[in-house]
Order: structure tokens, then C-alpha cells, then sequence
């Protein structure tokens, strides 16, 4: 098993847990580009939303919901952004579905 978010879910790479349940794992980003930059990853490997079918509607609801629940408990009330970058030209790095949870900073758009 090579996926780096693979290892980082279950434990052989550390990582700064923010939340957990039996479908996600979320953690601090490595490389925060906010004050507050979480990333939210399936426990299943999945390379990409690309990869993703209608089997997993579920899945990506439960990873949008527990962004909401972690922009909360951040006390992000003045807005933040969710983003999934996919593939080469979506500015994918890690080949394993996570949602980016920035915040706690004004947040310009279009982003690059
Ligand atoms: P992507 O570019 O694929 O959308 O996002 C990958 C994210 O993973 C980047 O924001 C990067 O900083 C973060 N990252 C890469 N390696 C590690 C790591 O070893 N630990 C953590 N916590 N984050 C990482
Ligand atoms: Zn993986």
C-alpha cells in the first residue's frame, strides 16, 4: 500500500486529527495555505471525485456534511471555502479523494 493518505488514515504517517468517524478521516494540512486548512478524506481509497460513481453519493454527502460540522466547531461564521481538486489540471497532488476546508481568512476567487 504506497497512498500517502492512506497511511496517514490509519496511522503509520502521523498526521493532527481533526475529526473522525467509521466513512472519514480529517486532518490538519501539512502545508496550511489558511489559517485554518483541514483536509477531509474518505477511509476507502478512492483516487479521485472523477473515480467516483453513483454508489458513492452517500460518501460525498457525508464528506461535504462533516466539512460543515468542522467549519463549526472552528467558529468559521464569517464563511469559508470547500474545495476538491481533481486530477492534473484540477491541481490534484495526492491521489486519494479529500476535501479542503479553508478559512479564517478572506479568500480571493478565481483562485489560480
Ligand atoms: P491536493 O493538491 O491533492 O488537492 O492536496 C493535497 C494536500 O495534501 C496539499 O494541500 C498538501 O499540503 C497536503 N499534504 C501533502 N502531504 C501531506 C502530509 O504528509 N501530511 C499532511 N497533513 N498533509 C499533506
Ligand atoms: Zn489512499
Amino acid at each position: 500500500m504506497t497512498c500517502l493518505f492512506c497511511k496517514i488514515i490509519d496511522g503509520t504517517i502521523p498526521s493532527t486529527a481533526i475529526y473522525k468517524d467509521d466513512e472519514c478521516y480529517a486532518f490538519a494540512d501539512i502545508h496550511p495555505q489558511a489559517p485554518v486548512h483541514i483536509l477531509i478524506a474518505p477511509r476507502q481509497h478512492i483516487v479521485s471525485l472523477a473515480e467516483t460513481d453513483a454508489d458513492d453519493r452517500e460518501l460525498l454527502g457525508h464528506l461535504l456534511w462533516a466539512a460543515t460540522e468542522i467549519a463549526k466547531s472552528k467558529g468559521l461564521s464569517k464563511g469559508y471555502r470547500v474545495a476538491i481538486n481533481t486530477g492534473s489540471d484540477g491541481g490534484q497532488t495526492v491521489d486519494h479523494l479529500h476535501v479542503h476546508l479553508l478559512g479564517d481568512r478572506p479568500l480571493g476567487w478565481p483562485p489560480g
